[in-house]
């Protein structure tokens, strides 16, 4: 019968999972060379087995594909054995066939979860990206707030205005805005007087545990009198006790060597 010398389908399975042992895979490849059904029956199995792969995901099985599947491998194996006038040597051997559809099986199950725990992972990354393209947006959202706020407070043209009482002398004024738990510190200055060139103003942290004042930077007014001092260098975890301002040489100093000429202590919380 012409049926018996073609290649029977669970073998064309084994063949598409690139599960069959090599002597056998010279034979079959002999024959789809010359065989256009088979070849036809052997790109069915690849289609079956691509949307079994696919189909892991979402959407469920297109209809009828893994009972189509399912009975190709189960009419391979109950087909009555092939008589010799088969050309292809591996329908010869029965056992081995036999042997060979629950390799063919194990491989269609082991690539079946192969495809699904990769989905899993495919899914836990895109929700871990999801995740964190959220955090990276909110933070990006909070710089862009901060940057805000730096840039009204540096900004050369913005203008600066302490109000007094009425009809009082502007007397120079500082503001420190000081967070001990990250050693952040924004300070701004108005009204102060003009130095020589060779002096500077320098910022003091008074630490509230009583040692040594910290130096927390060095400047110099503008014309208008105006000055900032934005996040300097500062230990973590150092609580004020006050803020104060000294004129120094114009490198700065270690410690304060002139009275304070600018001083505001640490409102107390009312412990
Ligand atoms: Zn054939």
């Amino acid at each position: 019968m012409m049926q018996d010398e073609h290649i029977p389908q669970e073998d064309l399975v084994l063949y598409a999972m690139q599960a069959m042992r090599s002597h056998e895979l010279a034979a079959v490849r002999a024959h789809l060379d010359r065989c256009a059904e088979c070849r036809e029956t052997l790109a069915e199995v690849n289609g079956d087995l691509a949307l079994v792969a696919v189909s892991v995901e979402q959407k469920p099985l297109p209809e009828g594909a893994r009972e189509r599947f399912i009975a190709r491998m189960a009419s391979g194996t109950s087909q009555p054995s092939a008589s010799g006038s088969s050309p292809v040597s591996i329908d010869s051997r029965r056992p081995a066939r036999r042997a060979a559809a629950w390799i063919g099986w194990l491989a269609a199950a082991a690539s079946l979860l192969f495809a699904f725990s990769l989905q899993q992972k495919v899914q836990s990354l895109n929700d871990e990206l999801a995740r964190q393209q959220k955090a990276a947006a909110q933070q990006a959202q909070e710089n862009s707030r901060a940057k805000q706020v730096l840039d009204v407070l540096t900004a050369p043209t913005a203008n600066r205005v302490l109000l007094t009482a009425a009809k009082a002398k502007p007397e120079p004024t500082g503001r420190a805005v000081y967070l001990a738990e990250s050693g952040g510190l924004v300070f701004q200055a108005n009204d102060l007087g003009q130095l020589a060139q060779d002096k500077a103003y320098e910022l003091w942290v008074i630490p509230a545990n009583g040692q040594a004042p910290i130096p927390a930077g060095v400047f110099r007014p503008d014309a208008a009198g105006s000055a900032s001092v934005l996040m300097p260098p500062l230990p973590k975890g150092v609580p004020a006790k006050a803020f104060g301002v000294t004129i120094e040489k114009a490198e700065g100093s270690a410690t304060p060597t002139t009275p304070i000429i600018l001083v505001g202590a640490v409102a107390s919380t009312g412990e």
